[in-house]
């Protein structure tokens, strides 16, 4: 299996999602609705609101006012977010097959991609988790295996909202926070206007990605 390595679901038993939106590169600014849309929903539910953002360097380097908007808003305890790795360029080929795109691509330095990341993240005052997404999702079991040798775990997902992929309880969700895929924000925005009335009497919250995944390594014991 190229795609899609790693855990893509937290516990099923659970009503409610676990959010992950992605910051790849873009000219595009954040996409600040998911952010208002959550604390809103969630004010009188979930404080702060857990979701985690897959974060790049080449992303913070061009976004250091969005970087800022997010920072202030974990400091102001509105969100809490776990930090995952996305790689430092999140190198892309629209031609090449996916066995030798993203992280695949002939040539790439894997040290490089992961720990240039991570210095970023602590130079901008981050606290890095012990996940990584791979760009495109795309890997083989070599590249995993170089991921698990960081000590870092591979996090996937079962509901891309933008490919049509239909969130279901203890789901992984993913949408895309650079401004590049609207289309799934308006979806995970629709689905929260939708829960309105289960949000309010807590029977559909976000969970924090470091418990969903806990809960899923303690079940599987
Ligand atoms: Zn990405």
């Amino acid at each position: 299996m190229i795609q899609d390595a790693g855990i893509e679901n937290g516990m099923p038993k659970e009503t409610g999602i676990s959010l992950t939106a992605d910051l790849c590169p873009s000219h595009r600014p954040l996409d600040r609705r998911i952010f208002t849309d959550i604390i809103t929903e969630f004010k009188k539910v979930e404080h702060p609101v857990p979701i985690a953002l897959s974060i790049t360097g080449v992303w913070m380097r061009q976004h250091p006012d969005d970087l800022e908007w997010l920072k202030k808003l974990q400091a102001d305890h509105e969100i809490y977010i776990t930090w995952i790795n996305h790689s430092f360029t999140h190198r892309v080929s629209l031609k090449a097959p996916l066995k030798e795109n993203f992280l695949l691509e002939p040539g790439t330095d894997i040290n490089f991609e992961v720990l240039e990341t991570e210095k970023a993240m602590l130079k901008n005052g981050l606290l890095p988790s012990v996940f990584f997404r791979f760009p495109g999702l795309v890997s083989d079991q070599q590249l995993v295996f170089r991921i698990t040798d960081f000590g870092l775990i591979p996090i996937g997902t079962d509901a891309w909202l933008a490919k049509g992929q239909q969130p279901q309880s203890g789901s992984i969700v993913l949408i895309h926070g650079n401004g590049n895929e609207p289309v799934g924000v308006t979806d995970f925005i629709n689905l929260l206007r939708s829960k309105t009335q289960a949000i309010a009497n807590k029977q559909w919250l976000l969970y924090d990605l470091r418990e969903s995944v806990d809960d899923e390594f303690e079940g599987k014991d």
